[in-house]
């Protein structure tokens, strides 16, 4: 039987929460009526959630449950939910309460229209201001204008999207924030509406100012993948090519002066800049070709064409 959604919940210390939250997703699956499955991924959590994950599972038949080693973070507990999964549609969710499956049958029903990543926007948000809500504004502004991909919020868990625009590529660190703008650039179709976030029942948040840092160094990654992956020279080399360039100008600009100003070379801070530049410049070029390499084994080892095809028309002929 296939399933049409999965929901995938990453847990880490959230045993409080947990029995509220899968009754609620229960009733939302009875009202939606559509095959359905629930994977709670345990985190390494230190608490008694994957006890009360195996309780969940136990009653009902829809959900199940799997246990990290240790703590390997929100994107591989994400990753791992997704891996297990089958559905045609994905929903991601917070284990902490704070996103409201009541909002996924209305996410779905846009999906269904034709999208392949819906996004919720917490638009009216319940975490502390200044070191929450105002950072994940201004992150969210900034990845907005790098990857191309406007969407609002970023940060928001509860997203849906089909299955078929994931399975092109893996998220590592923390990179599920990235998972829309990664769908994105490779030409799926996003859509947004809004969601209800409520406050935090039980336990505690697990992230803080830190994250900014982190956020900014996987926008660089997020960047290169998604727009340099297949063609790295262009970016090193471009650049290898413009410090080429100034290093010749500045070399020219040195002997101009040398033979028609008789300044000696020796006198002059430009011919440094010059040596400088030019050795940049062939620095710049050998990284690109590395990277070429790299990036040809990335691709053939995954066994992964660097574009995705959407739809296919037409009967294929075998001649
Ligand atoms: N989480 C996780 N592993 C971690 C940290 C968090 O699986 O190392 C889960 C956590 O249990 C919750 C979700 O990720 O379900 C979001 O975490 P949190 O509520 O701390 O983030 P916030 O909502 O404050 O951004
Ligand atoms: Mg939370």
């Amino acid at each position: 039987m296939s399933v049409y959604l999965s929901i995938v919940l990453p847990v880490y210390n959230e045993a409080g929460n947990l029995v509220a939250l899968s009754a609620e997703i229960a009733r939302m699956l009875d009202a939606l009526g559509k095959t359905a499955e629930v994977i709670l991924v345990d985190d390494g959590s230190a608490d008694a959630s994957y006890a009360v994950i195996k309780e969940i599972a136990a009653k009902d038949a829809r959900f199940r449950g799997l246990r990290f080693g240790r703590n390997f973070g929100q994107t591989a507990a994400l990753s791992a939910g997704i891996n297990a999964s089958s559905g045609e549609f994905i929903a991601l969710l917070d284990a902490d309460g704070q996103n409201d499956p009541a909002d996924i049958p209305r996410l779905l029903k846009k999906a269904d229209e034709g999208y392949d990543v819906v996004s919720g926007w917490r638009r009216d948000r319940k975490d502390a201001f200044f070191t929450r809500t105002l950072p994940s504004r201004a992150a969210n502004w900034l990845i907005g204008r790098v990857t191309g991909v406007k969407i609002h919020d970023y940060g928001c868990t509860l997203k849906i999207y089909r299955r078929d625009c994931l399975a092109s590529f893996k998220i590592y660190g923390e990179m599920h924030r990235f998972l829309a703008a990664f769908a994105g650039g490779m030409g799926a179709r996003i859509a947004e509406l809004e969601v209800n976030h409520r406050p935090r029942v039980s336990g505690k948040s697990k992230v803080g100012l830190e994250r900014t840092a982190k956020v900014l160094l996987d926008l660089a990654t997020v960047k290169f993948m998604g727009q340099y992956l297949s063609k790295p020279i262009y970016l090193f080399g471009g650049w290898g090519l413009v410090c080429g360039f100034l290093s010749a100008l500045l070399a020219a600009v040195t002997l101009y002066n040398k033979f028609h100003n008789h300044i000696y070379v020796k006198d002059q801070p430009l011919f440094i800049v010059a040596i400088f530049l030019g050795l940049v410049s062939v620095q710049m070029i050998l990284l690109g070709l590395l990277s070429e390499i790299v990036t040809r084994i990335y691709y053939e080892m995954n066994d992964r064409p660097p574009y995705v095809v959407r739809e296919k028309t037409g009967t294929e002929s075998h001649v």
